[in-house]
């Protein structure tokens, strides 16, 4: 077999089998394939695509590259949550508790920053003391003890993807769909679950711009894990604003904390409850809306809470970051508000600039070794379809003496948009994939 002619096999429309598949990522992996045949091939997939079986097959090669966790000594179904990345997408620290609480067991790998979003474990990082790396016994340990634990992804997990992410970044082959619903799914199944609530961000945060664009995009992925006999679903969701008022590490966990405490912003509970009762519904606790009503009662009653307090707890994070959020997380009084420059109501916000301000602030990396600053980031007081008086603060930017305010504020006047018309509201579900 010759790269060459798979690569020819694909520019010119055909359809790879599991061999030519697997010659492609694993000499690529071992360093056989070079890099200007993997981007030349990689470009053939971005033009000619790939079909739903080509797309199981490269999310399995890909899995198997490297660990594969098996969760099966860990009684119960396990549904994993999954996603596409947002900005103010905090949700993991919400649903999570809540899903654990009713007894589904929450054996999570979450991500880190990736470009304009934010990550879980950068998130719960910002929690003096919180261990995102535990040991293998330590996280089975914990899932077993108290029905949670959230880590980091291990070092070899899905070496493949990390390897061909890279040149994807590099060759601009990242926005195809196969390669990345293989990409996502390959980290899934590696992950070992028994299914999946795939969120699937729409609009201008999120890699997926269009509700067509990412309607394609969750069919793939429910279609990849189907293929490997996994339940899944992917909600459809609204990241054409910053998902609740808060974008920033500490800010966004003060932010979950306040609602599991029952006083968090409607949207962002919203979607929490939802997602809960997907992962719940998915590990056969009840139907969909029984499963509904007991992720409302979880929250209301205060179990999901308590079971956030014990995952802070058994990962050696400091557990009074319940009781009193705003003095344990690092947090600063430096805020400089953004001013509404005309009357009016909001009509759009481009959210990637959002997350991109919150990152000049500091809160993301701008290089793979920079360190991030959990006391900053940015508090939307005004969301889309709210009414703005010229000279009214409309965000507030928490800041470090290492912010670089102005590039902030001036994506920020370049993000807002106004008019005299009330625009139409926009729920934050838009759609379901089964
Ligand atoms: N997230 C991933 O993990 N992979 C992609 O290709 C895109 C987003």
């Amino acid at each position: 077999m010759r790269a060459y002619d798979i690569i020819l096999k694909k520019r010119n429309g055909g359809k790879l089998s599991k061999e030519e598949i697997e010659f492609m990522v694993n000499g690529y992996v071992k360093g056989e394939v070079p890099d200007y045949q993997m981007a030349a091939f990689l470009m053939a997939i971005y033009f000619r695509h790939m079909d739903p079986e080509e797309r199981a097959i490269l999310t399995e090669v890909m899995a198997n590259s490297g660990d594969r966790i098996d969760l099966s000594s860990i009684p119960g179904i396990k549904i994993d949550k999954h996603s596409t990345g947002g900005v103010g997408d905090k949700t993991t620290l919400v649903v999570g508790p809540i899903v654990a609480s009713l007894g589904v067991p929450v054996a999570k790998m979450s991500g880190r920053a990736l470009g304009h979003t934010g990550g879980t474990i950068d998130k719960l990082e910002s929690i003096p003391g919180f261990r995102t790396s535990l040991s293998e016994e330590e996280f089975f340990e914990n899932v077993r003890k108290i029905g949670i634990a959230i880590v980091g992804q291990t070092a070899n997990l899905v070496p493949a993807d990390k390897k061909i992410y890279a040149l994807r970044d590099a060759t601009a082959t990242v926005d195809e769909v196969s390669l990345i619903a293989s990409s996502i799914m390959s980290k899934k199944l590696a992950g070992g679950a028994d299914g999946y609530v795939l969120d699937v961000k729409v609009g201008s945060g999120a890699f997926m711009k269009t509700l067509e664009q990412a309607t394609e995009l969750a069919e793939a992925m429910v279609g990849i894990a189907k293929a490997h006999g996994k339940k899944a679903v992917a909600v459809l969701t609204n990241m054409d604003v910053p998902l609740g008022k808060m974008v920033g590490n500490s800010l966004e966990v003060l932010e979950a904390i306040e609602t599991l405490k029952g006083r968090g912003p409607e949207d962002f509970t919203e979607l929490c409850l939802n997602l809960a009762a997907w992962m719940c519904h998915l590990a056969e606790k009840g139907t969909f809306e029984e499963c509904l009503a007991m992720a409302k009662e979880a929250l209301e009653s205060g179990k999901a809470l308590e079971k956030f307090r014990q995952l802070v707890e058994y990962q050696g994070g400091n557990p009074e970051v319940v009781d009193r959020p705003t003095e344990i997380l690092p947090m600063t009084d430096k805020t400089v508000d953004f001013i509404a420059p005309q009357d009016g109501y909001i009509t759009a916000i481009d959210t990637e600039k959002i997350g991109i301000a919150s990152n000049y602030l500091g809160a993301g990396r701008k290089t793979k070794e920079d360190t991030i600053d959990y006391r900053v980031g940015i508090e939307i007081l005004k969301k889309l379809g709210d009414y703005a008086k010229k000279g009214e603060p409309i965000a507030k930017l928490y800041i470090s003496e290492k912010s670089d305010v102005e590039s902030a504020l001036k994506l920020l006047s370049e993000s807002y948009k106004f008019s005299d018309k009330k625009p139409e509201h926009k729920p934050i579900i838009l759609g379901i994939v089964k």
